[in-house]
């Protein structure tokens, strides 16, 4: 366990010109019927400021939980930001300094926003394979402990954690703290630890719809879990912070189940194509549960993730991760693109050496 504080996120180079495979997005885009939804949008919608319960409703639907439990936010990174501030801001007088445990590699901006908070970072070590450090997690459990942040599937890896070890964590945290679960591709996993909350009253769950749905400019996410435990995300999320396109464009995707299982059926298979030409190329690759991969080419990462970006293609260089060092992380969702990618990834190595 180490401490690293950053002071802030450095967003990844703005580049639009070419496949953009380096941010999990859905390269396809959303749904037709968002921008038709959105084509709707009337003047007075402009003019007022939006309403929330109707489609807190259909979200609530979506997860299968009750309204109560579902607070919507401006992407899941404002899920995140309210949590570290709800949860890890130190109180005056206290003397305590709060918690955040993030077992490695994560979504960086964990460290971020609990820098941000002022909060105090523990970091787990990742293990070979990155098998989840159940055991360093729960050892890093102090009485100061307000969150522990778990990605599932993980980013940048796509490897799952065990619900059993959530669980665990549950059960062994201090009264007032929670276990933030990040399931920002639980889409692609088939499974979300949503159904557990009932029994588990101390873990919120944080969605996006950026992902899967293909709405990451739109921005719009969700909180979930027991009222008790995301009410305090909810006082210091701006009270109207999601804008009424989002609104809308959640209406109209949640109301195309298709798209979303035709973009499922093709990050299946783009996953099988990596797969094959890892093999084939003599790359170590994780299993992923989500819609990219982690694809291990060594110390010539840099260079392969230049080549690929010079010949139109955007891949993350993620070796300066724990646990991630010689590696890159390949978004496959977009059958055809993951085809191309695939073809610029080979030539790159080609002649990178
Ligand atoms: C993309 C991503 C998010 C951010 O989602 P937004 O709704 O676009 O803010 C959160 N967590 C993880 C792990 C992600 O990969």
């Amino acid at each position: 366990m180490t401490e690293h504080l950053k002071s802030h996120y450095e967003k990844p180079a703005e580049l639009y010109d070419g496949l953009r495979l380096h941010q999990n997005e859905n390269t396809a885009g959303c749904s037709p019927r968002v921008l038709e939804a959105l084509r709707g949008l009337t003047r007075e919608n402009m003019g007022f400021y939006p309403p929330y319960s109707a489609v807190t409703a259909t979200a609530a639907r979506y997860f299968g939980v009750p309204a109560d439990h579902v607070g919507l936010v401006n992407g899941l990174d404002e899920g995140i930001m309210g949590a570290a501030i709800a949860y890890l801001r130190p109180s005056a007088g206290s003397g305590v300094v709060p918690e955040a445990i993030v077992p490695e590699p994560a979504f960086e901006i964990f460290r971020f926003d609990t820098a941000v908070a002022g909060g105090r970072l523990v970091q787990v070590m990742p293990k070979p394979d990155f098998a989840f450090a159940l055991d360093e997690v729960l050892a890093a459990i102090t009485p100061a402990t307000r969150v522990v942040f778990v990605t599932n599937p993980n980013n940048p890896t796509g490897v799952s954690v065990p619900f059993d070890a959530i669980r665990t964590i549950a059960r062994r945290l201090p009264k007032d703290a929670i276990v933030f679960v990040d399931e920002a591709y639980a889409e692609f996993a088939g499974r979300s630890f949503i159904p557990e909350l009932p029994a588990f009253p101390n873990v919120v769950v944080g969605r996006t719809f950026s992902k899967a749905f293909g709405l990451a400019a739109i921005r719009i996410g969700a909180v979930v879990g027991a009222p008790d435990a995301i009410d305090p995300i909810r006082y210091v999320v701006p009270v109207y912070s999601v804008n009424i396109a989002a609104v809308v464009a959640l209406e109209a995707a949640l109301g195309d189940m298709d798209y979303l299982r035709d973009y499922l059926r093709q990050v299946s298979e783009s996953k099988a194509l990596l797969y094959a030409a890892c093999q084939r190329l003599g790359l170590k690759y994780w299993q992923s549960d989500a819609n990219f991969v982690l694809v291990r080419v060594g110390d010539r990462v840099a260079d392969v993730v230049e080549f690929a970006k010079n010949h139109g293609v955007f891949l993350r260089n993620r070796s300066s991760e724990p646990g991630c060092e010689g590696s890159l992380r390949f978004a496959t969702g977009i059958v055809e693109h993951t085809k191309r990618g695939i073809a610029v990834l080979e030539e790159a190595l080609c002649a990178v050496r």
